[in-house]
């Protein structure tokens, strides 16, 4: 059984380069188009495994050229795909634009994604995994079944939505960025505390910071790096987050340890253009943090 299941979207990205991101009504020319598998849910698995975790992927794909796309990316990753279902329905596809600075915008059409619900093999992975990890491209109900079987459950709560508290109740360390920490808990990051035992808030090239119910305040300084595209630096974040912890065996875990790594992973994966392509493996990442 893997140490750490990945519950959640697989899409294809179709990536539009752009001098910068459009304005409301505007058109622009893109100088480049490309297409590869992304969804935050895959990026994030893809992280994992990379960063040396055994990662099983539990998501619903197309019967289309779409999910054999993700289906090579993955199973090269080192993802086991044997949860993951074919839905009826196509592919997931995003269309996102990125400018010139690396600043990017992402519109998804969920399709397959919108399919998944948990089969009985799936329940048995999910209550079996040291961590399990989920975001909110795939339905609520799903992530509410999988935070409920979950021994230790992340959720990355993204794209910013509020939540209900039946769900996090069930969650043991929320990974959100700012707009996403405000959309849950409003300005102030610390009362993410009333709704949740730990979170971590990303920051950009800030960094991270990590709150705790049991401990102080801790600040992960950003690492100062040329960006390229910052797609799928919060994915590799949560991925390689969850990957560090699941390879902990002392308890209460190591989110500091944890948070380091997964910082320098993502500050590694800005500096290379698309999604899965700049998820780092775990020798980049441990020769960066020595
Ligand atoms: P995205 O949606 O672009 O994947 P996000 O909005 O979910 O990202 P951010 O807080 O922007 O999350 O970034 C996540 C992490 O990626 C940061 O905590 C940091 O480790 C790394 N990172 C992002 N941007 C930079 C940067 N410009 N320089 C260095 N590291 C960065």
């Amino acid at each position: 059984m893997a140490e750490v299941v990945v519950v959640g979207s697989a899409n294809v990205d179709l990536v539009l380069a752009v001098q910068r991101i459009p304005r409301p009504g505007e058109t622009l020319l893109a100088s480049d188009l490309t297409r590869g598998p992304g969804g935050k849910g895959a990026n994030q698995a893809v992280a994992a495994a990379r960063a040396g975790a055994s990662t099983s992927f539990v998501a619903s794909l197309g019967a289309d050229d779409g999910g054999a796309l993700l289906r090579e990316a993955l199973e090269s990753s080192g993802v086991d795909l044997s949860l993951v279902s074919t839905s009826g329905s196509p592919t997931g596809t995003a269309i996102i634009t990125v400018a010139a600075d690396g600043e990017n915008s992402i519109v998804v059409a969920p399709s397959a994604n919108a399919d998944l619900k948990l089969s009985a093999e799936a329940s048995t992975g999910i209550s079996q995994a040291k961590i399990v990890l989920s975001q909110l491209e795939i339905p609520l109900s799903t992530v509410q079944a999988a935070a409920e079987e979950s021994a230790y459950f992340i959720l990355n709560a993204a794209p910013a939505t509020d939540l209900s508290d039946e769900l996090l109740a069930h969650v043991d360390l929320l990974v959100v960025n700012e707009t996403e920490a405000e959309a849950i808990a409003g300005k102030d990051f610390n009362d993410l505390l009333t709704r949740v035992p730990a979170a971590v808030v990303t920051l950009g090239a800030d960094g991270a910071v990590i709150l705790s119910r049991d401990a102080a305040e801790i600040r992960i300084p950003g690492v100062s790096v040329e960006v390229v595209d910052t797609t799928a630096a919060g994915d590799t974040f949560c991925g390689v987050l969850a990957a560090t912890l699941a390879a902990e065996s002392t308890t209460p875990r190591d989110l500091t340890n944890a948070v380091r790594r997964a910082n320098v992973a993502a500050s590694l994966s800005v500096q290379t253009a698309g999604a899965i392509p700049s998820v780092p493996h775990g020798e980049a990442i441990d020769a960066r943090l020595a």
